[in-house]
């Protein structure tokens, strides 16, 4: 319970204009990450929608049972990264959202899980409606909270609407269920000791990918490391530091710091200092790994002795928004005659429709990739033999491995990542016997990064390639590195809701 220790300030915290008896708290939520790059849009068959008491039975969200409020469960809706959501897809899960919620008012807290870098079809700052229109619906005395993403990025209307937020501290995500914890703790806290909170929010203008500011390496992990000190303060209930979202060109798309707590002066003096140590930092940001053109990392790969070498590609890394369905490695192996690989995966459903028409152990004639953004990239034609068909109603869809001259290749029916040893165990692979794993990712995930001997990241095309500097911006605000040559000095934005000014 990560933040319940903070001592709270020691004179009188605002009071809110609480109901007596017992208190009404409901759950619920969007989490997406939505890059711009791509025409690919994110339709409802892509979403996972937890309703009413399945919500209330996702095992992530246990936890809340044991609050002394029951959490009423609304509408979550959950999908893999990709590109801009289909805005009538975003119309109807955010009015069964608000429908939901209105059918519990009154309510004294809401929680939302967010994001924090979906884009919308025809909009900004989508995360910016979703809380706005959950703040019009539940009204101004309820206390809503917000866990984010720390590659989520804040606007002026998301601080505006919210009471308190949390966002993940580690990257890769290892804190998801802490800061869950974090968001909620700060809730019932609030609720029970009849808190309104400031928060304080200072938008730093640097815009890094994922890759260059994992808190694995410097300077993300010591700018990380202290936010637990730094919560420990009195008068602070939760201290974020957000990366933001590089592959959205929208102006909320910034790096921020921003705290929540009851001392109005002690949040600015910190999130000031947080927001000046960020963006004194901006040109240490770099790859934990070793890096280059695809075919220098193939190269290489080939050339090292040791095994698995795991190359990311990191352009078409559905994870951060990529396409998935880019067959560029594998033509570039096909090409060297590169043997005893496996490419974990590509999407790419008439290539696995194909598969499942044939039995295992046939040969058949398949086009592969680029069947999702036929104008991104090339398909790969090749003889592939069917190795492996996955159960037809696996929950991930179906997948198929082939195998054509020495490279293995799970083909998807859906856009999903790689990051764990049963996704490879369970369709009869064994990752750590081949010379080479792909894994359309950037930094690694645990598991698979435990095994890579070493981790080489090709810097691949995609939508979300890494060559940030040549992306086309046109509603973006001046940032590093857009603007290499950038002056700035923080400022603090205390939250319209917040019961005190600095
Ligand atoms: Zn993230």
């Amino acid at each position: 319970m990560a933040a319940m220790g903070a001592p709270l300030a020691s004179f009188a915290a605002p009071q809110t204009g609480r109901r007596t008896g017992p208190k009404r708290v409901a759950v619920g939520g969007i989490r997406i990450e939505c890059s711009t790059y791509t025409p690919i849009l994110t339709r409802m068959e892509d979403f996972t929608v937890s309703r009413g008491q399945a919500l209330a039975d996702v095992p992530f969200f246990s936890m809340l049972k044991k609050y002394p409020y029951r959490f009423q469960p609304t509408l979550l809706a959950d999908a893999v990264p990709g590109g801009a959501v289909e805005a009538s897809t975003y119309q109807k899960l955010k009015s069964e959202f608000l429908d939901r919620v209105n059918a519990l008012l009154p309510l004294d807290g809401l929680y939302l899980a967010m994001h924090g870098a979906m884009s919308v079809e025809g909009m900004q700052d989508g995360d910016g409606d979703w809380i706005a229109s959950a703040r019009e619906v539940v009204g101004k005395d309820c206390l809503i909270t917000a866990s984010f993403d720390l590659h989520g990025s804040l606007s002026r209307r998301i601080i505006d609407n919210l009471d308190m937020l949390s966002a993940y501290r580690t990257a890769p995500h290892l804190d998801r269920e802490q800061t869950t914890q974090r968001a909620c703790n700060m809730l019932v806290r609030c609720l029970d000791q009849h808190i309104r909170p400031t928060m304080v929010w200072s938008p730093i203008p640097v815009l890094m990918p994922g890759e260059r500011s994992s808190t694995r390496y410097q300077p993300a992990k010591r700018l990380w490391a202290q936010l637990p000190a730094v919560n420990a303060h009195p008068g602070v209930l939760d201290a974020s530091l957000l990366v933001g979202y590089v592959w959205a060109d929208e102006p909320k798309c910034t790096a921020s710091a921003v705290l929540t707590g009851t001392q109005p002066a002690v949040l600015r003096k910190y999130v000031l200092s947080l927001a000046q140590q960020y963006w004194d930092a901006r040109k240490e940001f770099q790859f934990g790994v070793p890096t280059g053109p695809l075919d220098e990392v193939i190269e290489k790969a080939v050339s090292l002795q040791p095994h698995p070498v795991v190359i990311s590609d990191s352009g078409d890394n559905p994870t951060a928004g990529g396409t998935d369905d880019r067959a560029d490695v594998l033509a570039a192996l096909l090409k060297r005659h590169v043997r005893n690989v496996v490419i974990a995966g590509i999407c790419d459903k008439p290539a696995t429709d194909a598969c499942y028409r044939v039995s295992v152990g046939r040969t058949l004639p398949l086009s592969i990739g680029a069947t999702l953004d036929p104008k991104a990239s090339k398909p790969v034609h090749a003889n592939a033999r069917v190795r492996f068909l996955s159960h037809m109603d696996d929950p991930l869809g179906r997948q198929a491995v082939i195998e054509t001259a020495g490279v293995s290749v799970v083909l998807t029916e859906r856009r999903r990542p790689f990051h764990h040893i049963y996704d490879f165990t369970s369709l009869g692979l064994d990752p750590a016997k081949f010379k080479m794993i792909v894994v359309k990712a950037g930094y690694l995930e645990p598991e698979i990064n435990k095994i890579a001997n070493p981790n080489l990241m090709a810097l691949s095309g995609g939508a979300v390639d890494q060559d940030i500097i040549h992306l086309s911006n046109y509603h973006r605000i001046p940032s590093y590195p857009f603007q290499p040559n950038l002056k700035w000095k923080p400022f603090a934005v205390v939250s319209a809701r917040s019961p005190q000014q600095t």
